[in-house]
């Protein structure tokens, strides 16, 4: 197998520190050298900017990013059995990487990057992921603290992300993505690329922030597909009903017709809604 640095193998490192993985922790380390560099080249270039990592683990995406040239890699790991492997990492690549424990749900990523330009890259934790992408894609300020994402998901949630308007996989978090980012699915990878083997195919998203994101309030975004997705075999005229006052006039202030569904309605349909909901 390929060799990225002279620190000992990642199957060792797991061993040495006895980080058995464990499910409430949604830990599936990544131990294939060709993927992490992959997936470490697909976030290139590395050096002009700060590289947040989220669930570190045993560190083998760190140590691809590293390898890759990274300049700075702050790293959050709420699992304290793997500081001392990390803290390895850190004296070996001359204290590029940082690593913070704590929760990255609770941890404020602007005030980490002190200024700098900062790439999100990780392989997510499938219990908090979504919710990460979420508070990263919704930002208060726009364009965001972050100029990509480069994310590793389970891939059913992967396809919600990018999905298109008219398939099963579109919804809540593809129209919220696609309100603020652009971007797609890279690769998939097999369950067998990690220890333990999750029960299904992974995949690697990436996304940019839009430079002009569509305007409207986050918040009606969020009631309107909430409304309309919360019944989406419905047409718009009963879904939206839930909103309160004569949905077929909120609907065609839209530009939209009363009797489409959820699922047709594309982003900048949704953001009109929004609006001409915020309006009413
Ligand atoms: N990056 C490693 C790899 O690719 O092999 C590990 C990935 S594993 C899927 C997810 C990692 O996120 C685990 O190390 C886990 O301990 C960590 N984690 C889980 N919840 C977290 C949270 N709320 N904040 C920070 N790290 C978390």
């Amino acid at each position: 197998m390929a060799q990225i640095d002279d620190l000992p193998p990642l199957r060792e490192v797991i061993a040495t520190h006895s980080l058995d993985a464990r499910k409430s922790l949604g830990q599936n380390f990544l131990l294939d050298l060709n993927l992490t560099s992959r997936i470490a080249r697909a976030a290139a270039p590395l050096d002009d900017c700060t590289i947040l990592e989220i669930g570190p683990g045993p560190g083998g995406l760190t140590r691809a990013l590293l390898a890759a040239g990274a300049k700075r890699v702050i790293a959050i790991e709420k699992d304290t059995r793997c500081l001392p492997a990390l803290s390895e990492i850190s004296s070996y690549y001359d204290g590029r990487l940082e690593v913070i424990e704590g929760d990255a749900l609770k941890i404020d990523p602007v005030a980490l990057a002190g200024g700098d330009k900062i790439k999100i890259v990780a392989n997510l934790p499938y219990n908090v992921g979504t919710q990460l992408l979420l508070n990263w894609i919704t930002t208060e300020d726009w364009p965001p603290f972050w100029t990509s994402l480069t994310l590793m998901f389970q891939k059913e949630v992967g396809e919600r992300i990018v999905a298109q308007p008219g398939s099963k996989a579109y919804g809540r978090l593809a129209v919220l993505a696609g309100w603020r980012t652009t971007g797609g699915m890279l690769f998939d990878l097999n369950p067998k690329a990690f220890t333990p083997p999750p029960k299904v195919t992974s995949t690697v998203v990436q996304l940019m922030p839009r430079e002009k994101p569509f305007a409207c309030s986050r918040k009606m975004l969020e009631k309107v597909t909430a409304a309309a997705f919360g019944q989406r075999r419905k047409m718009l005229r009963a879904s939206l009903k839930s909103l309160g006052g004569p949905a077929d006039d909120l609907i065609e202030a839209a530009g939209l017709t009363p009797t489409a569904r959820a699922e047709e309605i594309d982003v900048e349909g949704f953001v009109r809604l929004a609006n001409c909901y915020a309006e009413r």
